[in-house]
């Protein structure tokens, strides 16, 4: 029951930051070391970087919403991603 009740709400928050931010749009695949920056809408400061990365354990390149935090890819529509629950954050 409490698993079911935590996978809605991962479902339902894509973002963890609640803070409004400018986040640069997504470009098309690289070679994986384009980084921009996310820059909170209030302080005016940078609070992540977006970009490709390859995943740390299959190496496969994915979209990374903070490329110092999530290094491992999440999902795709024609395959299961590396991240699961336990890896969440890391
Ligand atoms: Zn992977």
């Amino acid at each position: 029951m409490r698993r079911i009740a935590r996978k809605t709400v991962e479902a339902s928050t894509p973002r963890r930051s609640p803070a409004p931010a400018r986040v640069p749009a997504r470009w098309s695949l690289d070679d994986c070391t384009r980084r921009e920056p996310v820059v909170d809408a209030i302080l005016g400061r940078v609070v992540r970087y977006v970009g490709w990365r390859k995943c740390m354990r299959c190496g496969h390149p994915f979209w990374s919403e903070d490329v110092q935090r999530l290094r491992l890819c999440t999902g795709q529509p024609d395959r299961r991603g590396c991240r699961n629950r336990q890896d969440e954050g890391f």
